[in-house]
């Protein structure tokens, strides 16, 4: 047995994975944005994992001997076990590692969650046996990952491969990165939920499924405000879409990440828009886009695999 935790930029989840990836318990709690204002969003992920991986052992009843590894997915850079520049989090360093290993003696291992999602979307989901692939994360941010001639492409000077960070619009909004005008600050959830719940008067304690229902009741209703930062969203998200199979001409894009929850009213939209705008170089009937099949479990099988 394993355990993995996925870090994200708003939630984080524990989860028990058998030696076979499968997901068996997991555990999860929201990082607020008021956590991170109030300056103690470090101390709540350090606490909030322990927590969880205990509560794991109390109710399977598995004594730690049975677990061969932890593993960590996490936003940012991961690096000597830490998590540095993760803005999303608004962290520059976390030492989170040893914090783990000093309380339970077993091995642990963290990588770039973006990285560990693309590992069990290839092993276990939609990339299976798909040669050259494009992995996309779509929720707090973006991010994305490479695979040719199926193998994980990993840069020798900087981690990854920062998709989120690929500029669409010149003097554009403002991105936690510093540069503007960034394919996330325009198609991240985070950001479509926001501008819904401006609309709509929704406090930030409605939850990312209860903001799924109220968009699909509001486009029943023809609500034209919604409609437009529907609208907006999906040209935006055609835009980086059409730049990215125009880059790699990648066999699949597999999109993960919150996304997966709002895409039966993104993804038809968007994909009907590369395709009567014209915006791809090597034209196509259907666009090769699907989403990641182990949803937001992903991070959590991939990091216990590291
Ligand atoms: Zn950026």
């Amino acid at each position: 047995m394993r355990i993995g935790i996925d870090l994200g930029g708003s939630h984080v989840a524990v989860g028990l994975v058998s030696e076979e990836g499968k997901l068996l318990v997991k555990k999860g709690a929201d990082i607020l944005q008021k956590y991170k204002e109030e300056g103690r969003v470090q101390k709540f992920i350090i606490d909030t994992i322990l927590e969880k991986i205990d509560e794991i052992f109390e109710e399977t009843g598995l004594n730690k001997e049975f677990i061969s590894q932890i593993g960590i997915a996490t936003p940012g850079i991961y690096q000597n076990g830490c998590i540095l520049h993760a803005v999303n989090l608004g962290i520059e360093e976390l030492a989170i590692e040893s914090k783990i290993q000093v309380k339970y003696h077993i091995p642990v291992a963290g990588n770039n969650d973006v990285t560990c999602c693309s590992l069990a979307e290839q092993k276990y989901g939609s990339l299976q046996g798909v040669q050259d692939a494009v992995f996309l994360t779509i929720g707090t941010g973006i991010g994305g990952a490479y695979i040719y001639q199926g193998k994980l492409v990993m840069p020798k000077t900087n981690p990854g491969f920062e998709f989120g960070h690929m500029i669409l619009e010149k003097d554009g909004r403002q991105c936690n990165c510093g540069s503007k005008g960034c394919f996330e600050t325009y198609c991240s959830i985070k950001r479509l939920r926001q501008k819904v719940r401006n609309i709509l008067g929704l406090e930030e304690s409605v939850r990312g499924h209860e903001i799924v229902e109220y968009i699909i009741r509001e486009l029943g209703k023809n609500n034209q405000e919604i409609q437009k930062v529907i609208e907006d969203y999906t040209d935006y998200l055609a835009i980086g879409l059409s730049n990215i199979m125009n880059l790699f001409e990648p066999e699949k894009i597999s999109i993960g990440g919150s996304f997966v929850h709002y895409s039966s009213f993104l993804l038809p939209k968007t994909t009907t828009k590369i395709i009567e705008k014209g915006m791809l170089f090597n034209k196509r009937e259907s666009i090769p886009i699907q989403l990641a099949t182990l949803k937001n479990n992903a991070g959590i099988i991939g990091a216990s695999m590291l």
